[in-house]
């Protein structure tokens, strides 16, 4: 009967349950089945037992330590090389794991699926954060490689560059490159670093099947990820991920908003500088502003802004957008070349003739969007996953946890292979 609570299947045998301070204590043992040698075929002898403590579910609301009396085999054959093993049930536990299988599954689901903290799930274990921790990213990772249908027919691949953690005393920035299909959004994969030939080993890792099938290939305004796409991926048509242009248009629009605060004023904007005062109404969407923000904004500007550069700068940042609302791909087209003709007008100021020559520069990869429509919603929709994931985590110190958790949370696994699953 007691076999039956504590669930384990038929081959356990409880022998004791002891309640102690801070969890209870249950003691098994598999029925006795005397094994042969694996060398000789001789039947083995019990040499000793060997109590191994491993924290399983809470049972009835209380933390639980699952205490395996294991046998230990010896063969008694005098010219076989084998001396001893021990048993193993890796229903029971894996080898070299602190926690029993069907908690080592548990705790990936509760981390890895419903994204909770390490940290909560290990006080309702009552263990160690780094036993949680190890467990999500061994079980983890076993599904992930067993799961070789998680990333099917990708149409659309976006590459988009991510601050996995800031370290060490100077907080120097580590970033990661995710592989996102921005159809869909799903998480495909994360790569260390944000140069062109980490998500390129990637890709060069591929079917050559599955990368033809590519047709868009997505990026923000950066070089590397452009070379990435024209060497792995030249049939594909390069898009600009609308969301990167649009900020790029709002970083010219601060910059010269910088540049004309301290050449107005001799310094960097304070509380009761016009222009610093504005900065958030300048970067607001102007449909978002409303009758009250817009009235403000054109004070603070009339204040601030001596030869209307920052409105330069802000129309320029509305007109980018606007391109976004442009219904006919060909209209869209002609009315972003002129754009970026107008922008690089000598008397315009000089970021905003900046962001005419990146238009200039980048034309066809964002023209490309009006055809291809690949949202840069799904890819946001990821970055807040996996924002929400370091949150949880407080930062990460390993790429390999932060790429095992950010799959789990955001790359969508077959969760049935985890019924089965075992760390390697
Ligand atoms: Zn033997």
């Amino acid at each position: 009967m007691c076999e039956l609570l504590v669930g384990l299947g038929p081959g356990v045998r409880v022998v004791g349950v002891v309640r102690w301070l801070r969890w209870l204590e249950i003691t098994v043992e598999t029925r006795p089945v005397t094994p042969r040698c694996a060398n000789c075929a001789t039947v083995a002898e019990l040499k000793d037992r060997a109590r191994v403590s491993h924290v399983d579910l809470p049972a009835f609301g209380q933390p639980t330590r699952l205490v395996w009396h294991k046998r230990r085999w010896c063969c008694p054959a005098s010219f076989c090389a084998v001396r001893s093993w021990t048993e193993i049930d890796d229903e029971i536990a894996p080898r070299a794991q602190l926690l029993t299988t069907r908690a080592g599954r548990w705790v990936t689901a509760q981390v890895g699926r419903h994204g909770r903290a390490v940290s909560d799930v290990a006080a309702e274990l009552s263990c160690d954060w780094h036993t949680v921790n190890n467990a999500v990213i061994d079980y983890g990772e076993a599904l992930l490689d067993a799961d070789v249908d998680r990333i099917g027919v990708v149409y659309a691949l976006s590459l988009d560059e991510t601050l996995f953690v800031r370290r060490g005393a100077w907080r120097r920035q580590l970033w990661s490159t995710q592989l996102v299909d921005a159809r869909c959004g799903q998480l495909l994969d994360v790569v260390a670093g944000r140069t062109a030939d980490a998500p390129a080993r990637w890709l060069a890792g591929r079917d050559p099947v599955w990368l033809r099938r590519i047709q868009w290939a997505v990026m923000d305004l950066s070089g590397p990820y452009r070379s990435t796409f024209e060497s792995m991926l030249p049939d594909a048509t390069q898009v600009a991920d609308p969301f990167h242009v649009v900020r790029h248009a709002t970083a010219k629009l601060d910059e010269c908003r910088r540049r004309v605060q301290n050449e107005t004023l001799g310094h960097r904007g304070r509380n009761i500088d016009p222009l610093y005062r504005a900065r958030r109404l300048l970067t607001r969407a102007s449909e978002r502003l409303g009758d009250t923000g817009e009235t403000k904004l054109q004070g603070l500007l009339r204040a601030g802004d001596p030869h209307g550069e920052v409105a330069y700068a802000w129309h320029a940042k509305e007109a980018v957008r606007f391109f976004y609302d442009i219904p006919n791909p060909t209209i869209a087209e002609n009315y972003l070349r002129e754009l970026a003709d107008d922008l690089k007008d000598p008397t315009f100021p000089v970021e905003v003739n900046s962001l005419g020559r990146t238009l200039q520069r980048w034309h066809d990869q964002i023209s490309a969007w009006h055809r291809c429509r690949a949202t840069n919603g799904p890819a946001e929709a990821i970055n807040n996953l996996v924002k929400r994931v370091k949150r949880v985590a407080f930062g990460f110190r390993s790429f390999r946890n932060y790429r095992i958790r950010s799959l789990l949370y955001a790359g969508r696994p077959n969760w049935n292979h985890l019924a089965v699953t075992l760390p390697r």
